[in-house]
């Protein structure tokens, strides 16, 4: 018998959760008899009654778990949280405002266990119903950060997904203190499967993510995984002592072709940029090493195994 753990992040939820529950249960009465469930619930320091309803819950139900913050440490300390405490062979995540189809944890479910991937996540196909300004600058991140970051990160994922015990354990051993969950669950790899769907509303309340907080979230995800913008003075630096250079040597070449009297200013400005690149460039290489060390002060392991052989157990074994 399998306990399946489903994480459930919730910030001011309270006009949700009762038609969220309904729904989870429904779902999962879908699954063999022979699983369990653990509705496990994360009150983000929700300021409405969230707590009271999850309180309720925990009250008629033996298997809703909740945990409830201090204040709100915003979505990703949510997931983190709730992935730690999480105690089943296989923990999902999902949203709490409906906007994660309940009926996709059994396609999840049978992906994992009759299909023999170690992951099943949700990804959207469109994103329907949703400002469009909001769209538009949700692309655009996606296609810069799988530019420049090392995670791959899908277009129209969610962070809705089901995941196999080692999985978690990975995600879990990468323990940043700035969490970019998105960029962490592509990263630790493993075997996914992207089941798709059409973008669904929320079922009631607000979205709770304002546009700073996105834009926070968009940084947070660039700065988590990629290491290019402290690149960036490099390229200027280089790019700047080349335009100087070039102009110096215009100057000079005029002035043995033809003589006469040599620019006074051009040449001044010439040696400016040049200094000002050579700034740059240094700063860039300062960059450089900051990056290195960013990286390392993250501590991420170095590599995740997906499977051994019991060969290596064995030998592990002999040598203790
Ligand atoms: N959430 C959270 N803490 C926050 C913001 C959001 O736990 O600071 C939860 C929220 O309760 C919901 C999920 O994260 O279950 C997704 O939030 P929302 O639906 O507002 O985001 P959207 O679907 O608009 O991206
Ligand atoms: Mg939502």
């Amino acid at each position: 018998m399998g306990l399946i753990t489903i994480v459930i992040p919730c910030y001011n939820e309270e006009a949700v959760l009762p038609a969220f529950y309904q729904a989870v249960c429904e779902a999962t009465a879908a699954f063999p008899a022979s699983e369990d469930f653990e509705l496990l619930f994360v009150d983000d320091g929700s300021g409405d009654s969230t707590l009271a309803v999850l309180r309720d819950f925990a009250g008629r139900d033996r298997r809703v778990r909740y945990l409830s913050f201090s204040r709100n440490f915003g979505k990703e300390a949510a997931i983190y949280a709730g992935l730690k405490h999480a105690r089943g062979d296989l923990v999902a995540l999902m949203d709490a405002d409906l906007q994660d189809p309940p009926d996709y944890l059994l396609k999840m479910y049978l992906a994992i266990t009759e299909e023999g991937y170690d992951c099943a996540a949700a990804r959207r196909v469109s994103r329907r119903g949703e400002p469009r300004i909001r769209s538009f600058l949700a692309r655009r991140f996606y296609r810069i950060m799988r530019r420049i970051s090392n995670a791959d990160i899908v277009d129209g994922a969610r962070d809705f997904r089901m995941m196999t015990r080692p999985v978690v354990e990975a995600i879990l051993s990468v323990t940043e203190y700035n969490r970019f969950s998105k960029g962490i669950f592509g990263w630790v790899g493993f075997k996914t499967k992207w089941l798709e769907y059409e973008n669904i509303k929320r079922a009631a309340g607000e979205t709770k993510w304002s546009v700073w907080k996105l834009f926070k979230y968009s940084m947070e995800g660039i700065t988590a995984f990629s290491v290019a913008p402290l690149a960036l003075a490099s390229f200027g630096g280089i790019a700047l002592c080349g335009v100087a250079v070039i102009a110096i040597l215009f100057i000079i070449i005029r002035q043995l072709l033809y003589g006469g009297s040599a620019f006074g200013w051009p040449s001044m400005a010439c040696i400016v940029i040049f200094i000002g690149g050579i700034q740059l460039l240094c700063v860039g290489i300062l960059g450089q090493y900051l990056a290195k060390t960013y990286l390392e002060v993250k501590e991420r392991p170095v590599y995740i195994v997906r499977e051994e052989s019991r060969h290596v157990d064995r030998a592990d074994g002999e040598r203790q």
